[in-house]
């Protein structure tokens, strides 16, 4: 089943300055219990991607296209709607997320609060459910009567994700969720995030700028660059046989799941991502691209399937490469 689909999805930010395009024409698919990966540097769109999902852009945004969960279209829903939507059938742990945490309320009080917004719980149903979410991501209940203070950010990056997990969402997004936490800590939410996902059937989306991250816990991955999926397919065949210059950069700038050296120095990509609002033409990362060829300046790029000995159809490899189409022509 089709738990999420997105069609041709675009968002353009309105400010001052001018308009800013920074998701352009997005497709993507995501069946339930299925975890897909995000990937791309700074700035290519990620979290603008993710906020789309639940309609949380500032308020004259542009969006179009279609964000199809469950069948229904999030952006044409009634507020409403929306509102019990967000928490109960999709929620978001976005980056930062342990700070966003109220100190001076009880952990407990916090969990519990999307349970009663919802009306699925209150009183001692609410307590006893709190001390199940906390036990599910690796606190003992007695937490629940602690504040943030108390807690080390990979604990409290434990009550945001239970937090999420609280109404039984089918969809969780969540947003660099371990980017401010150390490399032993990140690891552990992560195989957290993943199990849990796995354990409830939870679809997952997961953003993150390190490709190895989103490779060790996702079953599909799609990279970004100023604003588009260039390159999409199963993990192991992006993270470990991309075709796409931009993705095989991010691959090799994150050889190892947090490897701090290369977090520091991602090798293989010179240059900076092009502005969005003043893309180059043809194809975005021609600029930067060690293979272009002079075409890319002016011709556009579209996902190509990428061709496999195996003659396989099912989650098919597609890159956004002029060399993809002209490997499948020679053949
Ligand atoms: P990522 O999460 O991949 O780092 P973002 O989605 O945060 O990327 O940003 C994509 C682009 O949109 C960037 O160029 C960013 O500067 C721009 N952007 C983000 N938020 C706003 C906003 N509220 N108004 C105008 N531009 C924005
Ligand atoms: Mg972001």
């Amino acid at each position: 089943m089709t738990l999420l689909e997105l069609r041709d999805v675009a968002v353009t930010y309105r400010s001052a300055a001018g308009d800013v395009p920074a998701v352009r024409g997005v497709s993507l698919a995501l069946a339930e219990g299925e975890a897909l990966g995000v990937a791309g540097e700074s700035g290519s769109g990620k979290s603008t991607l993710a906020m789309s999902l639940l309609r949380l852009l500032p308020r004259d945004t542009l969006v179009s296209g279609e964000i199809l969960l469950d069948g229904e279209d999030v952006l044409t829903m009634s507020w409403g709607r929306l509102r019990a939507v967000r928490w109960a059938s999709a929620s978001l742990v976005f980056q930062g997320a342990q700070h966003a945490l109220n100190p001076v309320r009880g952990i407990g009080d916090q969990i519990a609060e999307p349970l009663r917004v919802h009306g699925m719980a209150t009183g001692a149903a609410a307590r006893r459910r709190t001390a199940e979410l906390l036990e599910q991501v690796g606190l003992p209940a007695w937490r629940a009567r602690g504040y943030p203070h108390e807690l080390s950010g990979g604990q409290r990056q434990r009550v945001m994700i239970a937090m999420a997990l609280a109404c039984s969402p089918r969809l969780i997004v969540a947003d660099e969720p371990t980017t401010a936490l150390d490399v032993m800590i990140q690891a552990q939410v992560l195989s957290l995030i993943r199990s849990l996902v796995a354990e409830h059937g939870i679809g997952l989306v997961m953003i993150s700028h390190d490709l190895s991250v989103l490779a060790a816990t996702c079953d599909r991955l799609a990279v970004m660059y100023a604003g588009r999926v260039v390159e999409s397919g199963p993990s192991h065949e992006v993270f470990g046989d991309a075709r796409h210059p931009y993705g095989r950069a991010l691959a090799e700038a994150f050889p190892t799941v947090g490897d701090p050296a290369s977090r520091m120095a991602p090798r293989g990509l010179g240059g900076d991502p092009p502005d969005p609002a003043h893309l180059p033409a043809g194809c975005s990362f021609h600029p930067r691209c060690p293979v272009s060829l002079v075409s890319c300046a002016s011709e556009p790029v579209e996902l190509w399937p990428v061709d496999r000995a195996e003659g396989r159809t099912e989650a098919a490899h597609t890159a956004a490469c002029v060399h993809v189409r002209v490997d499948r022509e020679a053949r």
